[in-house]
């Protein structure tokens, strides 16, 4: 069969915040730009951030880049990269203005400038009080972002492929990349897509887990794809266990609401933060407050008939701030959990949030792997930012904000990285005759697999092994048992088989092909979790409870052909200023 074949200049995959705002930088310099998308582009994850976007404007309390730099290195738990961390926040002040002039409708401040609220771990003077750096359009700040960005690139004329599934990265015999493959979900027919740069733009994964605040696409396609083409993944072992999911459900609930005053009780009434982070109490960083609620629901103190989650209460803000400052959260809130907000508190537990590692990058966005020059040459032709990439601004535990600021700081910068890349290199390489060879042998796997075993029954023991094996606090058996299980999953992911061959609309074969990708997060998840012994960030380990810098200050890297795990030093030295060495975290 042959495979019709299309060109651009560049394909992104993905059109969230991320995808958006690189496409409008490309879009606008002159270049033919397709973005690739399962979902209409503001129906993508982005959409559903809360709180606010992370920019030291200092319109509430005094601020600067310095210190939103330190927080968020501390923040990372010493594994972020300094250099990548200044790059971001020196930029977070202009993006944030130029969101504001492409027409993004932040709330305001009686004095006319944006709005911001506190949230955690965010300090200032090098450790001391409170900053107040989120800046916020009321509790949909994503969904503000989103429009934005979207209206922008349709007045740029931007190119959508809406519900098309990237599948496939092709590289040539050098490692180069020269486009993907793709699926156009409407009619099941699948297309190649050739580019001189190709930039993954596809979001997390936290789909992995049973319990996650993530939308059901976010299923970590970008690194499955990367890492069946031999990409490495990245500090796979950190996922972010946000404080407060609604208990049973797993929808998000701002941090927002303790920035505006709200706070976490126990069975007995208490503020139980006020004994583990004393000065920061709830707006500690997320890892510190998400494991102090597993203790007290662990020991007993949790509310409701199975003292199994805690209580997020706000009443006492007033029903005016809720209703101005937190509408979603009061709606949310009311539809899952039963409860208004004015009256009575919300029923919590820290539920799988966002993914820290991912496709390794610089803070170009060029992606980068080991090779013969060392352990970050760059593969030419490819790009990744957003969750799906590891720059590795947030290290082993992101602070709330901070990724609506990645997304765009770095979506700017591939960008930019990309035209000056085109620049030199403005032809098209041959493709490969195998080019689209690996994704019509996994579509005929599964057009021809017998006595398969059901999609939604493997993605569900996938996610249960996830959810149990490699939760909050980590346990040497359960870890170990863990990578045993997942590698059982993965081979029965081998052998699933879908009943419906149609080609139009088949959902059931977009969600065989989703735990493909699925998968891959998962196995590099347990493996690089298993192996790190040491507690840092977001991974706790009980027999290694301190945080080890002697041995573990480095990033992962995860192969998939081989299950292999290799390491490359964390990057201390910042740009211009002097580098943060690590020492202890407190809050
Ligand atoms: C509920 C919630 C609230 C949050 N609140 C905040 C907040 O207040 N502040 C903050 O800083 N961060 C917040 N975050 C985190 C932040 O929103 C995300 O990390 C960020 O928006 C991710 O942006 P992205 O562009 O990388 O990916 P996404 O917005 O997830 O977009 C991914 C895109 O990739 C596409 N895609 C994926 N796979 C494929 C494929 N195979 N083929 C084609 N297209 C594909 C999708 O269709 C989508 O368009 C929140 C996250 C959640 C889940």
């Amino acid at each position: 069969m042959s495979i019709i074949k299309r060109k651009f200049d560049v394909v992104i995959v993905g059109a969230g915040g991320a995808g958006m705002r690189a496409a409008l930088q490309l879009s606008e310099a002159g270049l033919k730009v397709a973005v690739l998308s399962k979902v209409f582009p503001t129906r993508s994850h982005t959409v559903s951030a809360q709180g606010g976007i992370a920019a030291s404007l200092g319109n509430v309390t005094e601020d600067n880049w310095h210190w939103h730099m330190y927080d968020t290195v501390k923040g990372s738990d010493y594994l972020g990269d300094q250099d990548a961390i200044e790059f971001m926040c020196r930029q977070a002040n202009e993006v944030v203005y130029e969101l504001e002039h492409f027409g993004m409708p932040f709330d305001r401040l009686d004095n006319g400038k944006i709005y911001q609220r506190p949230f955690g771990g965010q300090s200032q003077n090098f450790g001391g009080a409170q900053a107040t750096r989120s800046c916020a359009a009321a509790d949909r700040t994503g969904h503000a972002l989103l429009h934005t960005l979207y209206q922008r690139n349709v007045g740029a004329n931007t190119q959508f492929f809406v519900e098309w599934m990237g599948l496939d990265l092709i590289r040539d015999e050098h490692g180069d990349v020269l486009g993907v493959t793709a699926m156009e979900m409407e009619t099941g027919d699948v297309m190649i897509l050739q580019a001189k740069a190709t930039l993954f733009a596809t979001g997390g994964g936290g789909r992995v887990f049973q319990a996650s605040t993530n939308a059901l696409i976010n299923t970590g396609d970008g690194l499955g794809m990367a890492a069946r083409a031999g990409v490495p993944l990245e500090d796979m072992e950190f996922w972010q266990f946000h404080p407060t999911g609604v208990h049973g459900v797993g929808v998000l609930i701002s941090e927002a609401v303790r920035g505006e005053g709200g706070y976490l009780i126990n069975k007995d009434g208490e503020r139980f933060m006020e004994r583990y982070a004393p000065n920061a109490k709830d707006l500690a960083s997320r890892d510190v407050v998400a494991r102090a609620m597993t203790i007290e629901i662990k020991d007993g103190r949790g509310c409701g008939d199975d003292n199994d989650h805690l209580l997020l209460k706000l009443d006492h803000l007033g029903a005016d701030i809720i209703k101005s400052r937190l509408p979603g959260i009061r709606e949310l809130a009311m539809k899952f959990a039963d409860a208004d907000p004015i009256h009575d508190p919300i029923p919590v537990v820290p539920t799988v949030h966002y993914m820290m590692g991912g496709i390794p990058t610089n803070y170009y966005g060029q992606v980068v792997a080991p090779y013969k020059t060392g352990p970050e040459e760059i593969v030419t032709g490819f790009y990744a930012v957003g969750e799906c990439a590891c720059v590795s601004v947030h290290g082993a535990n992101r602070l709330g904000t901070n990724s609506l600021l990645d997304i765009v700081v770095f979506g700017r910068a591939a960008a930019n990285q990309i035209i000056e890349d085109l620049e030199r290199n403005s032809h098209h390489k041959p493709l490969p005759a195998d080019a689209a060879d690996k994704s019509m042998a996994r579509l005929s796997r599964l057009e021809n697999q017998v006595d398969g075993e059901n999609v939604a029954q493997v993605t569900a023991a996938l996610s249960k092994t996830m959810q149990t094996h490699c939760g909050v606090f980590r346990f040497e058996d359960t870890l170990q048992q863990g990578v045993e299980k997942i590698k059982e999953v993965a081979d029965r992911v081998a052998l699933t088989e879908i009943k419906d061959k149609s080609k139009v609309f088949n959902t059931a074969r977009i969600e065989a092909l989703e735990l493909d990708n699925l998968k891959e997060v998962a196995i590099a998840t347990m493996i690089s979790a298993e192996a790190r012994r040491e507690s840092r960030g977001a991974h706790a380990r009980d027999d290694f409870p301190e945080r080890d810098d002697d041995n573990w200050l480095k990033h992962t890297l995860f192969f998939s052909a081989d299950k292999r795990l290799d390491y490359k030093p964390v990057r201390l030295k910042p740009l211009t200023v002097d580098s943060f060495p690590p020492k202890k975290r407190t809050y």
